[in-house]
């Protein structure tokens, strides 16, 4: 059932339960024929299953089954997450082993995506609702809006950015982000283009972003491993700092960044950068499913220990993979370092402070 549809029946006190079958208010009908249908109604929505704790995803996407980043026509596989990484034996083309790693030894845990686009958003709306996430959503425009049509309360439009023709202008942007069209102005992924947050080319974009109040979120840190030999000849492993992105935010003090992929692997910038810049966040992204647990675990509570617990939001970069979002998720759940309230602060607190939802929004996620 769609969000709308069981948004309406949860003002019923009516919940589908996962095998399809609805009750009310989680108890058998009976009782509530016994108590008569007024009381019934009170005591169904109080009584009803409790639905999981809401979680913001900053950092999903709506792609296409055969975008080029893929390589080829799927399925594809990935491993989530990685045992060891590639090691590319140079008398052959890295891009095919690459390809192949999803069934080598090397790849911990393999999984394979769906074959059309339309199974890739039946099934990561599915897991939205199970899980209960409402999620920025980046992609091509079309593919984005279908899926916010496809369930409107879950899904917060934003935008997958490049900087080549086919780039809406700043003003579009700007217009889109006016008519309610457009949450995020992000995943900016110039960075796959070689192109620093600082290149005088995005220079518009980021004052555009700061006057319009636009939250941004930019891919700094983690492609593909072997991303230069991917088809990204601009690519560059230094670019995983966001050390980058000092200059434009001493420009722009109010614009509101996310730094996606927390600059992984370089954690001693990434602390410096949230201790001088407080108004930087930082989320998680690809590396909650890629990385080694033991490596995401590591970063994560240097993070939280350095005292930034209060600037990381969840982003589980779901891209044709669905389950990945359920192992993002699982990632902060299995950080026993992480207290209670720190994982809600991951998990719901620190994006509802960043994206700055109303209290009727936080409320209505809530289900009060
Ligand atoms: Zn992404």
């Amino acid at each position: 059932m769609d969000a709308t549809t069981r948004g309406a029946a949860r003002g019923q006190g009516i919940e589908a339960t996962r095998s399809g079958r609805f009750r009310l208010g989680g108890r058998p009908a009976w009782i509530a024929v016994a108590m008569g249908w007024g009381l019934a109604w009170c005591a169904g929505v109080a009584g009803a299953e409790p639905r999981p704790a809401p979680i913001l995803d900053v950092h999903l996407h709506a792609l296409p089954v055969d975008f080029p980043l893929f390589g080829g026509p799927p399925p594809h596989t990935i491993c989530a997450p990685f045992t060891t990484f590639p090691a590319w034996d140079q008398r052959g083309s890295y891009p095919e082993q690459f390809a192949a790693h999803g069934s080598d030894p090397g790849c911990g845990h393999a999984i394979v995506s769906p074959t059309t686009d339309e199974a890739v958003m039946r099934e990561t709306l599915a897991i939205l609702e199970e899980l209960n996430i409402v999620a920025v959503t980046s992609g091509p425009p079309e593919l984005v809006e279908r899926w916010r049509r496809a369930s409107p309360e879950r899904i917060l439009p934003g935008i997958s950015f490049f900087l080549d023709e086919n780039a809406p202008s700043p003003d579009t942007i700007r217009r889109w982000h006016a008519e309610g069209r457009l949450a995020v102005f992000g995943e900016v992924a110039i960075q796959y283009q070689g192109i620093e947050p600082d290149d005088p080319r995005f220079a518009p974009y980021l004052a555009m972003a700061e006057e319009a109040g636009l939250p941004v979120g930019i891919h700094v840190g983690t492609g593909p491993p072997g991303a230069p030999y991917l088809g990204f000849e601009h690519y560059r492993a230094r670019m995983h700092s966001p050390l980058s992105l000092e200059e434009p935010l001493r420009r722009h003090p109010q614009l509101r960044l996310y730094v996606m992929h927390a600059g992984w692997p370089m954690l001693d910038d990434t602390l410096a950068v949230l201790y001088a810049h407080p108004q930087v966040y930082v989320e998680v992204g690809v590396i909650s499913y890629i990385l080694p647990r033991a490596e995401f675990h590591r970063y994560l509570r240097r993070l939280v220990e350095a005292g930034f617990g209060n600037r990381v939001l969840f982003g589980s970069d779901q891209m044709i993979w669905p389950e990945t979002i359920r192992i993002a998720v699982d990632a902060i759940h299995s950080a026993g370092f992480l207290s209670e309230e720190q994982k809600r602060a991951i998990l719901y607190d620190n994006a509802a402070r960043f994206l700055r939802l109303s209290e009727e929004e936080i409320a209505a996620h809530h289900g009060r």
